[in-house]
């Protein structure tokens, strides 16, 4: 597992790698950016823009709630300006309202994103690696990963000893949090730097997006027994349940070494009761 969750509380896993190139694009504009009451990516922008000096604003999906969520309070506690819009309004949202902002799109996804993206699996050596596995919400993350393991990393260069050959190429796997969300795979290719159509799972949103189920939570805290890795409950315990069931259908062959990516969004467990993980 490619611990991406140890690199900032906050700013936590893929956040930190999406936020990278568009708060360098910010060039110091005040950042505007979207999401909702439990959003990773808020909090991220918000922990990030405060580590800048970029002051920042959220736009929230939904009236504003008596009691902020968690993830809210942190963001406004860490500088960030929480402007909430109507269902409605949210849906319209438009860049050009902001003229003089630094607008990033909602989640990061963008092209800027992806970039950063790419500079994940530089984290360590995982050239040995068969498969390589992400959490999927836009698939900005995902469409990072496969820019950098297609192309020259995995091409043959000609004249080299087959002992030096690259591997093989490495298969990069999606599972989508969301139920039904099959306009992921175009989201995804719509950022990649080659042609191609990325490979998405479907089947283990669990619900859909943000929804648990028991099964969940027994993999989670089965997961975090065998291992001592805590994992979130909106995206990387859902890939974790995936690749259980991959397992079980004997999806990978025989000899693959698997690479999980944790993406981190530990934060989001802050919104289970008490008691219900064991970490
Ligand atoms: C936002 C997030 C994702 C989804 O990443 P995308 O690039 O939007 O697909 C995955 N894991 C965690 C922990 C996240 O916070």
């Amino acid at each position: 597992m490619l611990r991406l969750d140890r690199i900032h509380p906050l700013v936590s896993g893929n956040k930190w790698f999406k936020l990278k190139y568009n708060l360098e694009a910010a060039a110091g504009k005040p950042v505007v950016t979207f999401g909702g009451a439990w959003s990773n990516h808020i909090l991220a922008t918000a922990a990030a823009c405060k580590m800048e000096g970029i002051p920042c604003t959220g736009i929230i999906r939904g009236e504003r709630p008596a009691v902020l969520s968690h993830t809210l309070q942190q963001a406004a506690a860490l500088g960030m300006e929480l402007v909430f819009v109507s269902r409605e309004a949210y849906r319209h949202k438009d860049a050009s309202a902001f003229p003089d902002a630094c607008v990033i799109p909602e989640g990061g996804h963008n092209a800027a994103g992806a970039r950063g993206c790419s500079e994940i699996l530089s984290l360590a050596d995982t050239k040995g690696f068969t498969h390589i596995i992400c959490a999927v919400g836009t698939g900005t993350t995902l469409a990072g990963l496969i820019n950098a393991t297609d192309g020259e990393n995995n091409a043959r260069r000609p004249g080299l000893p087959a002992a030096e050959i690259d591997p093989p190429a490495q298969k990069i796997i999606g599972i989508s949090v969301l139920k039904g969300a099959y306009s992921l795979e175009e989201d995804t290719a719509q950022l990649l730097t080659q042609p191609g159509r990325p490979e998405i799972f479907h089947d283990f949103h669990e619900g859909g997006y943000g929804k648990i189920s028991d099964e969940l939570i027994a993999c989670m805290n089965d997961f975090y027994r065998q291992t001592g890795i805590p994992t979130d409950r909106v995206y990387t315990g859902k890939m974790v349940l995936a690749v259980n069931k991959l397992l079980e259908r004997s999806y990978f062959p025989p000899g693959s070494r698997l690479l999980l990516v944790h993406s981190g969004g530990l934060q989001g467990n802050d919104s289970l009761p008490p008691g219900v993980l064991c970490f």
